[in-house]
């Protein structure tokens, strides 16, 4: 893994809250308030005309959301980022935000389900979208329309993570005037920076890597002030979906150690993925090491890996699924990712063949988080599961 010294220097660096005294807390206090007051009523006219910029209620703007704020933008080299309550929150005030009726998307790989599901809610204000879960980009030349106003993508993709070129997407994108936007959950800020790479908006799910103990939903949106000033006062003011001051403050505290714990959870990774490679009861591993057609590094740098890793049974069977699940003790079954705790999951179920090869996903597909816990140990414990297969 390669992180630059700026991006350590931004995670761990001196908070944007600055003390009258010369006693200085070193974690941000948390303004649990939920508004600000103003000495002077005409001061408070000036804010409530500028609320993309000053605290005044915190459903807009509070000091402990602004902190976070500053420090993804800086590590994404962004101009402005703003918190939400959760992933899907922020997602859904950009695409609704920045679409209007009659406008077309174009989701490009494997997108987040529920992203896919709010574009079918948009069907009802007239927004239009093709799904192309192959990435295939002479596909996604043929999709375009004059009224595509989007392209989103995530790259690495949800459940497989295939990597796309992000950087010939976005060519295809700009030369017929379309916003792009990225879902960059997976890599976080740390292992990929999508706007140097010419992408328009950035969303991120704080709540796996970034918040990474398990304890705070969280999203953010990261673009420039123009765009992000449409989705502040469209979207984010009026769906409410702001984060707490208490949950921002948590973000601000996983962000000091996520370069640590994407270094441990990539080299875990990387030692089960060795370990599955070789297994006679597995079909396949889905992970960005292991993508035969990645695209070239030099225009879609990624700094490392983390700790996600997917493979298929080579009996892909529901009930086989289940039992190499049930079996496992150490690996604990839930939704997510991110996290201190090591996870499994799989997309199979008894009747869904059919829906998961409409979905380009193979049949069979285990999901595993890879935690802070020693590799031997999830590795052991692996090894004991493949027996009741
Ligand atoms: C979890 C996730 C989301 C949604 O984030 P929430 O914080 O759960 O709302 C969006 N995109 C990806 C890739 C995710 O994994």
């Amino acid at each position: 893994m390669k992180i630059s010294q700026q991006d350590l220097d931004i995670c761990c660096g001196p908070e944007a809250f600055v003390s009258q005294t010369d006693i200085q807390p070193v974690t941000q206090p948390i303004h649990q308030t939920s508004l600000f007051s103003y000495s002077k009523f005409e001061n408070l006219c000036a804010a409530l005309a500028n609320e993309y910029s000053t605290p005044v209620y915190t459903r807009g703007r509070n000091p402990t959301m602004t902190s976070v704020e500053k420090k993804l933008a800086a590590l994404e080299r962004g101009e402005a980022c703003k918190l939400f309550a959760s992933g899907m929150g922020a997602i859904s005030a950009a695409i609704t935000g920045l679409v209007n009726q009659g406008d077309h998307i174009i989701f490009v790989n494997q997108v987040y389900s529920p992203t896919i599901q709010l574009a079918e809610q948009l069907a009802r204000f007239g927004v239009t979208f093709t799904y192309l879960t192959s990435g295939d980009l002479e596909q996604l030349q043929a999709a375009i329309r004059p009224e595509t106003r989007l392209i989103w993508f995530e790259s690495p993709a949800t459940m497989t993570f295939k990597r796309i070129d992000i950087t010939r997407v976005v060519a295809i994108a700009h030369e017929h005037g379309i916003l792009t936007g990225i879902d960059n959950t997976w890599a976080t800020p740390l292992l990929q920076k999508p706007i140097t790479m010419g992408v328009d908006i950035v969303a991120h799910s704080l709540t796996k890597y970034i918040g990474g103990h398990s304890d705070v939903i969280a999203g953010a949106i990261i673009t420039r002030h123009a765009l992000l000033k449409q989705i502040f006062y469209r979207t984010f003011l009026l769906n409410g979906a702001a984060i707490g001051p208490m949950d921002a403050w948590l973000i601000e505290r996983g962000l000091r150690t996520l370069s640590v714990r994407l270094q441990q959870q990539e080299a875990s990774a990387l030692a089960i993925g060795e370990f599955l490679q070789d297994h006679p009861k597995v079909a396949r591993i889905y992970h960005p090491a292991w993508q035969e057609d990645s695209p070239p590094a030099e225009t879609n740098p990624l700094a490392g890996y983390n700790g996600l890793i997917s493979f298929t049974l080579k009996n892909p069977a529901y009930d086989n699924v289940t039992r190499f699940l049930n079996a496992l003790s150490h690996f604990r079954l839930g939704v997510s990712w991110g996290g201190f705790e090591s996870l499994a999951i799989s997309l199979q179920r008894p009747e869904n063949a059919e829906q998961l090869a409409a979905m380009n996903l193979p049949q069979g597909l285990i999901r595993l988080s890879v935690g802070l816990e020693a590799a031997q140990t999830l590795i052991a414990d692996l090894e004991q599961a493949f027996q009741h297969v």
